[in-house]
This record gives C-alpha cells, sequence and structure tokens, in this order.
C-alpha cells in the first residue's frame, strides 16, 4: 500500500509492517498528515525489501503477527545494520514491548519508543518527532580492545587523566562536589573511555596503581580550589583494590599529603562479583568509615548490588543507576523502580544520587520522587579540569 506516489524528504520517510490493513490505513493517515511519506506491508518480506529500496528514515513494526515474528525482524534489521528509527507497537502489555524494545536498543537499534495499542494521534505524532537515545547514535561495537600491556605503558608514562562530573542537590540545583571519572588519552587514538580499560585493569594487576594515580590527580585539583568550602570530591574505587589491606592507610595518607579532610571525599564503589569476601569487605569499608570518609554504593539496582550488601555494609549514599535514569521519561517500568530505589534509600536515611539526567522532565520526576541528588549531561558533563572550573564560576547561584 503505498500512500504516496513522488518521494519527498528523505528525513520523513515511515515503513509500517502490521498484519491489521486497518491499523496500517490509520497509522498511515496520521503520519501523512503529520507531513510524512507512508509506506505500509503486512508482509515480512515486502517489508525487508522496501526497507532495502525505498530506504525509509522512519519504521513501525508490529511485534505480534501471525506469521512472522516481531522480536525476529527486530534482530534481522539489528543485523543488517538499519540506522532508521524504529517505534516498536503491538497490543500485548507494556512490559512485553518494553522487553522488546529494550533487546532491539542493545542490538544497536535506534528505538525512539513503543507504542502500544490503542493509540492515539497525538502519541503517534510526538514518538514519529521524538529523536532517538544519544546512546544509540554514539556508534557501538569497532572499537579495538587495549591490551594490558598498552595501559601498564599509560601509566608509567602518565597518560590517564581525569574529568570531573558536577553533582547539584536535585531541588535547589545547588552544587555539592564532583565526580571524578578518569580518561586515558591515548596518542594515537585518543580519548579512551573506563569502560573500555578498568575491568581489564582489575583483571591484569593494574588496577591499585591506576586508582593511586587518579586519586592523587584528584585529590590535587580538590584541594587546589576547593579547600575550605563544603564540596566533595567523589573518587570511584574498584571493590579490587578493597583486597589489599594496605589501601585505606594508604588513601588516608593520600589525602593528608594533600590537605583534604576524608569528610570532603565520597568513595564509590560498585560491588561486584569480585568482592570475594564479604567480611574483609566489611572491615575496610567500616575502616574507611571510621577514618571519616563518606561511602557510596554504585549503579545500585544492576549486578550485584543487593538489598542485603546495602543493609550490612556502612553506606552513607547510593547511587541509582543509570540505565533507569536515562529511561525513565520513555519506560514506565524504570519510574518504578527508580520510585522503589529512591523509597529505598529514604526508608534507611541514605542520600540518593540519580545519575544519567539528561532531560529536565527526569530531573523534576526526580525531584517529586524524594531524590536528594542529580548528576548527568541535563546538568553537566564530565569535564577536564579547568573547564570544570569555568562551569562552576559560570553557574548562577553556585
Ligand atoms: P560510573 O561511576 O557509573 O560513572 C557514570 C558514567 O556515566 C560515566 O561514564 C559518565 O561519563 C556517564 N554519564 C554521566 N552522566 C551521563 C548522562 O547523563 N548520560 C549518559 N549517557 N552517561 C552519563 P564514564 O566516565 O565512561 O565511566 C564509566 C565507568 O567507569 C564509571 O561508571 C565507573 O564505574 C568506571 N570508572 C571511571 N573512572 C574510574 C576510576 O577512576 N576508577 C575506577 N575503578 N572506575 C572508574
Ligand atoms: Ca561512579
Ligand atoms: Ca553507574
Amino acid at each position: 500500500m503505498g500512500a504516496t506516489d513522488h518521494s519527498t524528504d528523505a528525513a520523513t520517510r515511515l515503513l509500517v509492517l502490521d498484519d491489521d490493513v486497518n491499523v496500517n490505513a490509520t497509522i498511515c493517515a496520521i503520519a501523512a498528515r503529520a507531513g510524512f511519506d507512508v509506506r505500509a506491508t503486512t508482509q515480512a518480506e515486502e517489508f525487508f525489501q522496501l526497507v532495502a529500496d525505498w530506504q525509509p528514515s522512519h519504521l513501525i513494526v508490529d511485534l505480534v503477527m501471525p506469521e512472522v515474528d516481531g522480536v525476529e525482524t527486530l534482530h534481522r534489521l539489528a543485523l543488517s545494520g538499519h540506522q532508521g528509527i524504529v517505534i516498536v507497537t503491538s497490543g500485548l502489555g507494556g512490559r512485553v514491548l518494553e522487553a522488546a524494545s529494550r533487546a532491539a536498543e542493545e542490538n544497536g537499534l535506534r528505538v525512539s519508543g513503543v507504542l502500544p495499542k490503542p493509540f492515539t494521534p497525538a502519541k503517534l505524532r510526538s514518538l514519529l518527532h521524538q529523536e532517538p537515545d544519544k546512546r544509540l547514535t554514539a556508534g557501538v561495537g569497532h572499537v579495538t580492545p587495549v591490551s594490558a600491556d598498552m595501559l601498564a605503558s599509560a601509566l608509567a608514562q602518565k597518560q590517564l587523566s581525569v574529568h570531573y562530573q558536577p553533582k547539584v542537590i536535585c531541588t535547589t540545583g545547588k552544587v555539592v562536589g564532583f565526580e571524578s571519572l578518569v580518561r586515558w588519552q591515548h596518542p594515537e587514538r585518543g580519548m579512551i573511555f573506563p569502560d573500555q580499560f578498568i575491568t581489564m585493569a582489575e583483571r591484569n594487576g593494574l588496577i591499585a596503581e591506576l586508582t593511586r594515580q587518579v586519586f592523587d590527580m584528584s585529590l590535587a585539583w580538590f584541594a587546589a580550589n576547593f579547600l575550605g568550602t563544603d564540596l566533595k570530591i567523589a573518587i570511584n574505587m574498584s571493590p579490587v583494590v578493597l583486597a589489599d589491606a594496605m589501601f585505606p592507610i594508604w588513601v588516608q595518607q593520600a589525602c593528608e599529603h594533600h590537605g583534604v579532610a576524608p569528610s570532603q571525599v565520597t568513595l564509590e564503589i560498585t560491588e561486584t562479583s569480585s568482592m570475594e569476601n564479604p567480611v574483609a569487605t566489611l572491615e575496610y569499608l567500616t575502616q574507611f568509615r571510621i577514618k571519616g570518609f563518606n561511602l557510596s554504593i554504585d549503579d545500585f539496582g544492576v549486578g550485584y548490588s543487593s538489598l542485603v550488601q546495602l543493609a550490612r555494609l556502612p553506606f552513607s549514599e547510593m547511587k541509582i543507576d543509570k540505565m533507569f535514569v536515562m529511561s525513565a521519561s520513555t519506560s514506565i517500568e524504570s519510574q518504578k523502580i527508580a520510585a522503589a530505589v529512591v523509597g529505598l534509600a529514604n526508608a534507611l536515611s541514605l542520600n540518593v544520587t540519580a545519575e544519567g539526567v539528561e532531560d529536565d522532565w527526569t530531573l523534576q520526576f526526580l525531584c517529586d520522587l524524594g531524590c536528594t541528588h542529580a548528576q548527568g549531561y541535563f546538568i553537566g558533563r564530565p569535564m577536564p579540569p579547568e573547564i570544570a572550573l569555568q562551569w562552576l564560576s559560570d553557574r548562577p547561584g553556585r
């Protein structure tokens, strides 16, 4: 069913795959009025042919069709490297839709949202005009892994640096501090992000040296600019370094050396399976607390962090994983998880920071939930040291 013969703007071509011709007609009518060139089909093979020949900018794919499996269709689209915007629709419940669209995103498709049936014209129009998630446009894959030797020599040559991301109070926007995030400036490959080398550093005995360098740089920067203020510096600490009994002492000495009070330092710890010795972990974390450091459980809600750990370890803050925060504006499920985590933190009298806040709506949503602190691109990106200072001084009301 071709709705228009002449091709207009290549950025507004919509192709619909749904077994219900009435649904197809309705979607086409709404989209055409919204300025789209539209085509629809009930057949998967014709759909893929049109994707190849007509090159639509937008696709709407029905998840449940008698002869075609929508998940399979999305998988095939992802494998073909399709870069258009995808909207997933179905009459099934929202959770199924969200699961399918998440799988599609994780396979690299640019999913702009889900369209539960029945839908309103307004909902469809808003999805058609919505930008896909930034994460998915950032070029997935194609990363050559870095080797332990490369990282060891980068550490020896001091090629690592630290960027700083601000953290604010949700209700007032007041800056309470910065989180330090390591960066590797490689002479040929440019900036390498920590997701590409932290795990490798942990596995190859390089994490202790990396952590020492990051602490030194972060504390030096903080001491040079923020002594005597009420700001805090948050530093990520791999649980692997907790296995070293000397670490609490080393960290304390580094603070003394730079003249930074432990109460101005927050250690962010992601709980992982590598917390092999729970008793030792408990001891080290307790030592840090006794010395006056703040402890934050990072990435709460994913992986290994659990209620049990939260209750038995002496954390003063938790951070809701950005996975739930970034998707809150489009996922009811994420909203509920964020609400539950904030409720839990409040019940335990812990501060709770949402990371990955990318828009105004999400900040307001978190604020309404009772979340205490926020971080994210909407507030400020991780920045090189001097830019972070500039950002702070430009900020009204600081
Ligand atoms: P993390 O501690 O959960 O840090 C948050 C990550 O989310 C950072 O990625 C940050 O750049 C990114 N981010 C912040 N706001 C937003 C947002 O609004 N949207 C999106 N899409 N992303 C946002 P980054 O810097 O690549 O760091 C990745 C992870 O690497 C960190 O996750 C942390 O676990 C680890 N890491 C970073 N620096 C260090 C370090 O010095 N030591 C250790 N052990 N781990 C580190
Ligand atoms: Ca962190
Ligand atoms: Ca995180």
